[in-house]
């Protein structure tokens, strides 16, 4: 089946059972938006969706386009066509985005050597600073640069499926939606998204197909793009169990605190 399928996944994490029988499917073109309260298990499933270690997968299925993810290492899901745009993208001092670049492009048997202009170009379209492109990954950037620099490496790399986990965290409303219209045009092109996002208001500037509550480590709801704006007046308190907390939330205010 071509895109990602996500089966009846189980997740460990440090010894607890965080997932507990997630399924889910996104087709080439699709944004599928996750969403669910803190701790809920988001980034839980991107990071056990793209093999990070400490993530033990006890029980189910991921494939890419019907080949199995879950035997492969990081770097073969990566060179298979998945994308993971982290809620806070890893610094690695002493390897330029472009050193990295091109190290992931002629791993995959790709030519970087058009790549010098095509960062330059990709960086002004989303608003990144060209001087960052030589300094070391991620180090010493805001939150939004880092944002930015998550989105220009998924428009260069040009993935089928990309996890996108948390876009909007360190962009104001500008960069978030530049950063939103890339990942769109992205989509037309055919890259599928799985967005997770625990606040909806990313799912003004980036459309979703369609919207999935993560409570109880499954998906517990399913709906079209009303579904976020419904959740955006009530919180999630209707979909989660035993939290006083977050029963008695009477809209988004409260997840702040949680
Ligand atoms: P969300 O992204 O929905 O806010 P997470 O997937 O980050 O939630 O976390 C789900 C649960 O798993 C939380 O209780 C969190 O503390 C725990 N968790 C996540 N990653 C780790 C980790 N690397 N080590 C220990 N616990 C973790
Ligand atoms: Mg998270």
């Amino acid at each position: 089946m071509s895109g990602l399928t996500i089966e009846n996944l189980s997740v460990n994490v440090a010894g607890k059972e965080i997932l507990s029988g997630v399924n889910l499917s996104v087709k080439a073109g699709e944004v599928h938006a996750v969403m669910g309260p803190n701790g809920a298990g988001k980034s839980t499933l991107s990071n056990a969706v793209m093999g990070r270690a400490g993530y033990e997968v006890t029980g189910g299925r991921v494939t890419l386009d019907g080949v199995d993810l879950l035997t492969m290492d990081t770097y073969q899901r990566a060179q298979a066509g998945l994308f993971y745009a982290m809620q806070a993208p890893t610094e690695v001092p002493g390897v330029s985005m472009h050193d990295m670049i091109t190290a992931a492009l002629q791993s995959a048997g790709s030519s970087a050597s058009a790549l010098g202009d095509t960062l330059v170009r990709e960086a002004s379209a989303i608003g990144f600073d060209a001087a960052l492109l030589e300094r070391s990954l991620n180090v010493d950037l805001s939150g939004g640069e880092k944002k930015r620099s998550e989105t220009l490496q998924m428009s260069v790399l040009g993935p089928k499926i990309a996890l996108v986990d948390e876009l909007d965290s360190g962009l104001d409303v500008d960069g978030l939606r530049t950063v939103a219209r890339r990942v769109e045009q992205l989509t037309n092109d055919g890259l599928g998204v799985l967005l997770i996002t625990h606040f909806p208001r990313v799912l003004h500037e980036l459309q979703a197909d369609r919207v999935h509550v993560l409570a109880q480590g499954r998906i517990v709801k399913t709906g079209g793009p009303e579904l976020a704006f419904e959740l955006e007046q009530t919180g999630y308190g209707n979909y989660v169990e035993e939290s006083p907390k977050q029963s008695s939330a009477g809209g988004f205010d409260d997840l702040f605190n949680m």
